[in-house]
């Protein structure tokens, strides 16, 4: 008989991804048994909650998951590296939000609306990947368009929220505001430049080819997903924005997709909004899909400087679909169709 409760460990619980997984576990009403939090150090003696009952804070360590049957991991990448082998040889399934796995061939990069079979590979290694947020959103859109049409190029710019940098960012974002507005100095700590009210073309550090890893984790993990050889090229820019990464996406297919296609493949794809009405200044904004679980898709136009190519406006809520809700929706499919 399939089990019907489950125990779960979340490393990383204090934090923004963290905060939201426990969030949507309890909005997806996920069947969950037994919960444990863990972080570092600097969090022992926190007490959060799980539906109104109090749950400390656990030290993350190896000794944390006898009897845990999923952990959900958000605590960077070098925790991941370290912790998900010694939960995994406990017995539980790690999905982790970091980069640390993600490239692994043999662990598999999961998005559920578009890879879903690829979960079965979580036996080589006990650990699936989350993959980038600003990855997630994009196949999402694409996924639609490319079984339609087959999608040979991608050029993707993107604008991407200070939450995607984790809950230091948020409160560095709203600290220098607040000091600018007043005519004071604003405190540089997280970023490499101030934040509030400017732009960086820089997420991560710079590879030797001249691209950020952020660009190239859009590049590589897109293909992996995909399970495509795409043409991927990206520039990732933070912006003053809370939460909600926009992407700027222009595609070239093999087949012509016209905008009338492209509606009605959107209109029906799992997972995304139709939001396109520009005569009324309807499109997506991080504004609104901030708390969503959806990706939103507007702008649609062909693009009229080559044979096949659209140019598509795509925004997510980063911590949600980008992060969270998405390693949630790996969890359900595993107790539905993996785990007994
Ligand atoms: P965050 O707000 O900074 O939270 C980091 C979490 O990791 C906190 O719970 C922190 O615990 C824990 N942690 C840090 N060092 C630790 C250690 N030595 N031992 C145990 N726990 C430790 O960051 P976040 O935005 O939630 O991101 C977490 C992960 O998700 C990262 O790998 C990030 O790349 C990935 N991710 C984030 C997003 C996003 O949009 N934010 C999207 C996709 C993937 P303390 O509170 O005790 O320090």
């Amino acid at each position: 008989m399939a089990k019907k409760e489950w125990s779960i460990a979340i490393a990383g619980a204090t934090g923004a991804v963290g905060n939201q997984m426990i969030e949507c576990l309890v909005e997806r009403n996920f069947p969950v048994g037994k919960i444990k939090y863990l972080a570092s150090e600097r969090s022992i003696g926190k007490i959060l909650e799980f539906k109104g009952k109090p749950v400390p804070v656990e030290l993350l360590s190896h000794d944390s998951f006898e009897g845990v049957d999923i952990a959900l991991f958000s605590a960077g990448g070098s925790r991941a590296e370290e912790f998900c082998p010694s939960a995994a040889k406990a017995g539980a399934v790690c999905i982790d939000n970091s980069s640390a796995w993600r490239m692994d061939p043999d662990v598999p990069l999961v998005v559920p609306e578009v890879n879903p079979h690829a979960i079965a590979q979580y036996r080589k290694k006990g650990i699936i990947a989350n993959p980038n947020c600003s990855t997630i959103q994009m196949v999402v859109a694409l996924k639609p368009i490319h079984d339609y049409g087959i999608i040979k190029r991608i050029v993707v710019s993107t604008y991407q929220a200070v939450s995607g940098t984790g809950k230091k960012a948020i409160d560095e974002l709203r600290a220098q505001t607040g000091e600018l507005l007043n005519a004071r100095p604003a405190e540089v700590k997280v970023y490499p430049h101030r934040i509030a009210f400017n732009c960086l073309p820089q997420i991560d550090s710079f590879e030797p080819n001249g691209y950020t890893k952020e660009e190239m984790k859009m590049v590589n993990e897109t293909r992996k997903i995909m399970e495509y050889d795409i043409r991927v090229t990206a520039t990732t820019v933070r912006v003053p924005v809370f939460y909600g990464h926009s992407e700027s996406v222009n595609i070239e297919t093999e087949k012509k997709i016209t905008v009338a296609q492209a509606f009605e493949l959107f209109r029906n794809a799992p997972g995304c909004k139709l939001v396109d009405d520009v005569s009324k200044g309807v499109y997506p904004m991080p504004i609104d899909a901030a708390g969503q679980d959806l990706t939103f898709v507007g702008r649609i136009r062909e693009d009229e400087s080559i044979l096949n190519g659209l140019n598509l406006w795509i925004v997510a809520d980063n911590i949600r679909k980008g992060a969270a809700t998405n390693a949630v929706q790996i969890a359900e499919i595993l107790v539905e169709k993996y785990l007994q």
